[in-house]
């Protein structure tokens, strides 16, 4: 169908004068005894056309203003009879697909909660149009940042037989049929598709190693799954991760990387989503833009886990976990860091090394690993980084320590055999990201159809 987007005219001066035709689902409806307002939002951009009609002139259908009709209204582009942007003088309206009154989004009932339950149409409320712009927006960026930078975009497996840590967060992924009869849990998966057991990969992290001591400079941006028990506002089955590798780089040195892409990927949203930065100001995290442009405009905080824990000790809060030197920091620990102490992101770095993976490369004072977190407020974690262990004889100290099953990472003990060197990379969630840029706190609300435990609608 030939028809203009709203994004363009509303943006673009050339219109003014011109006719066109437009196409949309109705918003609002205004009805007077000689005119009618039609507010039209066909998704390309965060506002409304509004459509004007002349009821003395042009035939409007009854079904054409309904909320949620679906119309192509052709019209000449005037300027707007209050504030200065334009509107539309409409000649001809046509009713594409009615939406009758069933339609559950009506301007009263549209609580984020309420939306959860209408994932395939709650995409058509400000709120979402918003969210997936500023996605999407983001996405670009990322891509953009790394590209610019050098990296080369490389896609990991989806299906994988190790998982990544021995975590036991895996989705399997089998053909066996229902009851499948086998004599022992080997035998199982002998006769299954991959003749071994597979899952859904947790990371691309160990793959992103292969190819960052390739190519030096390698990064991923796709689905990870996670079978996390756990029903939090953070954590979904699916999520989208950004993983990038980085060969001769040591653990500031990656600090330094995420940081800069980071604030590359915030400005990119400033500058192309400033409607929509706005609205989230607005309506959902006062402050929003202010909170962005300080984090583009000033260093993060780095911060020793030791002094973390001391500092944490020392707090005047009541925690629900205690804290001491050698745990785990749980989300309370890391928001009171961010939000209380530090009031912007933080690298906690050098955690200890019993709470930490495997890989990551062990300190020399024997206790911990140079790995970091970074903490944003309103969050907690949103990236997890490491250097990586590239010393052959203390990876296998560390798996053994583990015990994992040391055959099953032939391929990834190679690395340390063939050319070894010192490289880095971290993990970022995306969906987290979101969240953070837009100030959505609920992790649902920054995915198009979330899974998490018991819900894949
Ligand atoms: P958390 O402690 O919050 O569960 P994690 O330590 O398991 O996170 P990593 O394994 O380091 O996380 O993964 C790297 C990043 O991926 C995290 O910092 C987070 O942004 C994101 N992430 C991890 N698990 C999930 C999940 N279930 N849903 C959404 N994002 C996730
Ligand atoms: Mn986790």
């Amino acid at each position: 169908m030939k028809h203009i987007d709203i994004k363009d005219i509303l943006n673009d001066k050339t219109y003014l004068g011109k006719t066109v035709t437009v196409c949309g689902w109705v918003r609002t409806f205004r009805d007077s005894s000689q005119v009618a307002f039609l507010e039209l939002a066909d998704g390309t951009c965060f506002s409304r056309l509004q459509a004007v009609v002349d009821k003395n002139a042009v035939v409007l259908g009854s079904e054409c203003s309904k909320t949620g009709a679906a119309l192509c209204v052709t019209g000449e582009v005037v300027k707007a009879f209050k504030g200065d942007g334009v509107e539309l003088n409409a000649k001809d309206v046509q009713l594409l697909g009615k939406c009758p009154p069933e339609y559950p989004i009506q301007k009263k009932r549209t609580t984020l909660e309420f939306l959860r339950g209408i994932p395939h149409l709650r995409l058509r409320t400000n709120t979402f149009t918003a969210v997936f712009k500023v996605r999407s927006v983001a996405a670009q960026a990322i891509h953009r940042y790394f590209h610019e930078h050098g990296y080369y975009y490389i896609n990991t497996p989806i299906i994988t037989a190790s998982d990544c840590e021995g975590a036991g967060e895996m989705f399997r992924v089998t053909t066996q049929p229902y009851g499948a009869k086998c004599a022992s849990e080997a035998e199982y998966y002998q006769n299954d598709f991959f003749g071994q057991k597979a899952g859904l990969s947790v990371s691309g992290q160990l793959e992103g190693e292969v190819a960052a001591t390739a190519f030096s400079k390698i990064y991923t941006f796709g689905p990870s799954f996670r079978a996390e028990n756990s029903n939090t506002t953070r954590h979904l089955a699916e999520f989208w991760h950004i993983e990038p590798e980085v060969a001769f780089a040591e653990l500031p040195d990656i600090i330094e990387i995420a940081e800069e892409m980071l604030k590359y990927v915030i400005r990119a949203v400033l500058d192309e989503c400033a409607e929509e930065i706005g609205f989230f100001d607005s309506f959902i995290e006062k402050g929003l833009k202010e909170k962005l442009l300080g984090v583009v405009n000033s260093q993060f905080a780095v911060c020793d886990y030791t002094e973390a824990v001391e500092l944490l000790k020392k707090a005047d809060a009541k925690f629900q976990y205690p804290v001491e030197w050698g745990c785990d920091l749980q989300t309370e620990h890391e928001k009171y860091l961010t939000e209380v102490i530090f009031k912007k992101p933080v690298f906690v770095t050098n955690y200890p090394k019993a709470i930490k993976s495997f890989y990551m490369k062990q300190n020399a004072d024997g206790k911990t690993v140079a790995a970091t977190d970074l903490l944003v407020p309103g969050i907690g974690e949103i990236i997890g980084c490491s250097e990586r262990e590239a010393d052959l004889e203390k990876l296998l100290t560390a798996m053994k320590e583990r015990k994992m099953d040391v055959n099953a990472y032939k391929q990834y003990l190679d690395l340390r055999t063939f050319g070894s060197v010192p490289h880095s990379g971290f993990g970022l969630g995306f969906e987290r990201f979101v969240m953070y840029v837009t100030g959505m706190e609920n992790i649902r609300d920054v995915t198009l159809f979330p899974r998490s435990v018991n819900n894949i609608m």
